[in-house]
Formats: C-alpha cells, sequence, structure tokens
C-alpha cells in the first residue's frame, strides 16, 4: 500500500468538477485517507512548489494556485503514486491522452486541474505538508 498527494486546482474546483475527480480516483482503487479545501496562501503556494522556484513559469504558478480554494487529499492504494500520475495525464492538457483527468477537465498548462505527487519520497513531504497523522485514516 502507497500514499500520495492529490490536489484539485482552484480551476477544477470553480468548475464544479471535484466529484468528478475523486470517482476517477475511487473507480480506479485509490482511496481517500484525508481530505479538506483550503484557500493557499502565498507563502504556503511558494514553499510547496519550492522545486520550481528558480523556473520562469514560479510566478505564475504562486499567483495560480491562490487565486480560489483547492481541495487537498491524500490517497492511498496499490502503486497509488503512479496510478495517481496515470489517471492524471501530462502536465500539459494537449498532451495528456484521452480518458485522463487533465484530458478531460484541464484547460491550460498553468490551469490544469490537479497535483499529484511525482515520487514516493516527495509523497511523504507533500503528505506532511498538509496533514498530521492523525488526521490520515
Ligand atoms: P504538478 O506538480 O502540479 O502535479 P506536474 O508534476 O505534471 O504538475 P511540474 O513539472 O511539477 O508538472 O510543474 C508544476 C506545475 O507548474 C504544473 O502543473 C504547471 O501548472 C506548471 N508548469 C509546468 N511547466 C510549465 C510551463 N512550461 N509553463 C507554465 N507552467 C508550467
Ligand atoms: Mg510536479
Amino acid at each position: 500500500m502507497e500514499q500520495t498527494l492529490s490536489i484539485i486546482k482552484p480551476d477544477a474546483v470553480s468548475k464544479g468538477v471535484i466529484g468528478k475527480i475523486i470517482d476517477r480516483f475511487e473507480e480506479n482503487g485509490l482511496r481517500v485517507a484525508a481530505m479538506k479545501k483550503i484557500k493557499l496562501s502565498s507563502e504556503d503556494a511558494g514553499a510547496f512548489y519550492a522545486v520550481h522556484k528558480e523556473r520562469p513559469f514560479f510566478g505564475e504558478l504562486v499567483e495560480f494556485m491562490t487565486s480560489g480554494p483547492v481541495v487537498v487529499m491524500v490517497l492511498e492504494g496499490e502503486n497509488a503514486v503512479v496510478k495517481n500520475r496515470e489517471l492524471m495525464g501530462a502536465t500539459n492538457p494537449k498532451e495528456a491522452a484521452k480518458g485522463t483527468i487533465r484530458a478531460d477537465f484541464a484547460t491550460s498548462i498553468d490551469a490544469n486541474a490537479v497535483h499529484g505527487s511525482d515520487s514516493l519520497e516527495n509523497a511523504k513531504i507533500e503528505i506532511n505538508f498538509f496533514f498530521s497523522g492523525q488526521n490520515i485514516h
């Protein structure tokens, strides 16, 4: 069993597709072990995406992630990290495979509907960033 962190980004929350996205996870063997709806501060978003600090799109990324509430979840299941990334599809929705969350719900490389941890190591760091152990069930 693995755990991974998923974020439903502001574009998908404002479109009203939280339920449709969670359905994809549950239909594919990923269980919601923790969940909350929050609005990230610039400090939160900057710290969360600190690996991208030097990238040219960092400012836009922080601005977008703080533009409205997000839903943060811990997903649990077999191969959760890789399975979640497969369900999400490519970063750029134009390149995302048919039937993936980003192909179906994202509009651009910024407004790309979901975040998912990219490795087991980062999943642990990202889960700790948002949840304490007693809130993961
Ligand atoms: P995420 O980390 O959000 O799950 P990802 O792992 O598919 O997405 P990353 O390379 O980690 O992609 O980039 C983080 C986020 O930064 C992307 O989701 C996207 O919104 C934004 N981003 C990445 N590359 C670009 C780019 N070339 N131009 C604009 N924004 C970008
Ligand atoms: Mg990433």
